[in-house]
């Protein structure tokens, strides 16, 4: 049975800066930078799987434009789609992927379904859209994707809408990398990118026994609240890349021992250690791992410069399982006295401990 997860993005989306990018996607410097780590350690540890990595392989995908009785509009046209799904957010999966994934397919439409936008019946209206493009004489049934556009409507309360690991994605009203490659993300399986909002007494904390899970407010992942325009969004994390099978093994360590270790960016394919983990031993997250990742403003990652984003001035740490399962991850707020979790990466110089396990930055090397 195929989940659904509604999406209610839009409020927030729109409080977003809008600020002006350049467009060119891989301009960004490749000079690589390293950030070296000290991770303190007072457990015992045992090993555990790594990635398999994937073949590269490329979706079929087809998107299909359709309006209503009551709304004859085209909000974009067919080219605009066909360069935003099989452009932008082709490139966008290529990078994240590290050139394992890719999208090609075919843009259908515009048609006028026999059904009123006044209210989202939107199974309705895809296969209302289906016998439409049936109607002109091409099947969907080889397309392992179906992105359906139709002008946006009140009357769905979400903004983009997928199947997670399912064949079907509606967008309602906003073609933008954010929202597609977001419920496109979750066709592929992929769950949503979360926080922790941790007590101690009323006090908010980076940790402890008392933590709220907050839906997809993690910044710095598509799968979280990580969109800045029609064009960028941020990669996701380096969880969400092993469980696609996007990591070689040897981008993957999982700490066994107290040392400093060197991890390098998310964003750009090396050999190196890209994903450090610590297996978490204790408490409601026992069996899990603190994800330690580094990002730097590389490709659609580019927009962090523009914000001066701490996760490029030290490293995230989130919480999730082994790579081999898909399932929602929990970024740790390393400032927790503000609301904000822009400022959830740990700094270069500071510490997080959760009286067991304690990780400091110590330099990001490279900086000139
Ligand atoms: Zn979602």
């Amino acid at each position: 049975m195929l989940l659904e997860k509604l999406e209610l993005m839009s409020s927030r989306l729109s409080k977003l800066k809008k600020n002006s990018v350049r467009t060119d996607f891989f301009s960004a410097s490749k000079k690589y930078f390293f950030v070296a780590v000290f991770v303190t350690l007072a457990l015992t540890l045992m090993l555990s799987s790594v990635a398999v990595s994937a073949e590269p392989q490329s979706r079929r995908v087809a998107v299909v434009l359709f309006n209503f009785q009551n709304d004859n509009s085209q909000p974009y046209t067919a080219d605009y789609a066909r360069n935003m799904v099989f452009g932008t957010i082709s490139s966008y999966y290529n990078e994240i992927s590290y050139g394992k994934l890719s999208l090609e397919g075919d843009v259908f439409g515009w048609y006028t379904i026999p059904y009123p936008s006044t209210s989202c019946q939107y199974t309705g209206w895809a296969n209302a859209a289906d016998a439409k493009v049936a109607e002109s004489g091409t099947s969907l049934a080889g397309y392992d994707n179906v992105i359906y556009v139709f002008p946006r409507t009140t009357a769905c309360g979400w903004t983009g809408l997928g199947q997670v690991g399912g064949k079907r994605l509606w967008d309602n009203g906003r073609l933008t990398l954010g929202i597609v490659g977001h419920e496109f993300g979750h066709n592929l399986g992929i769950d949503h990118s979360n926080t922790l909002r941790c007590y101690n007494n009323g006090v908010t904390v980076s940790m402890s026994g008392d933590c709220k899970e907050v839906g997809y407010t993690d910044p710095y992942d598509i799968m979280g609240s990580g969109t800045f325009s029609t064009n960028y969004a941020a990669h996701m994390s380096m969880f969400h890349k092993g469980a696609m099978g996007w990591l070689e093994a040897s981008n993957t360590k999982t700490v066994t021992a107290s040392g400093t270790y060197t991890i390098e960016a998310n964003e750009v394919q090396t050999a190196g250690v890209q994903s450090l983990r610590i297996p978490i031993t204790d408490g409601k997250y026992a069996g899990k791992y603190y994800y330690i990742e580094f990002r730097q403003p590389y490709g659609f990652d580019d927009y962090f410069r523009f914000r001066d984003t701490p996760a490029s001035k030290g490293v995230s740490i989130r919480i999730a399982p082994d790579y081999a399962r898909f399932t929602q991850t929990f970024m740790i707020d390393t400032t927790p006295e503000t609301l904000s979790f822009e400022d959830a990466p740990l700094l270069v110089g500071r510490t997080f401990s959760d009286g067991k396990i304690s990780i400091t930055p110590l330099a990001i090397n490279g900086r000139s």
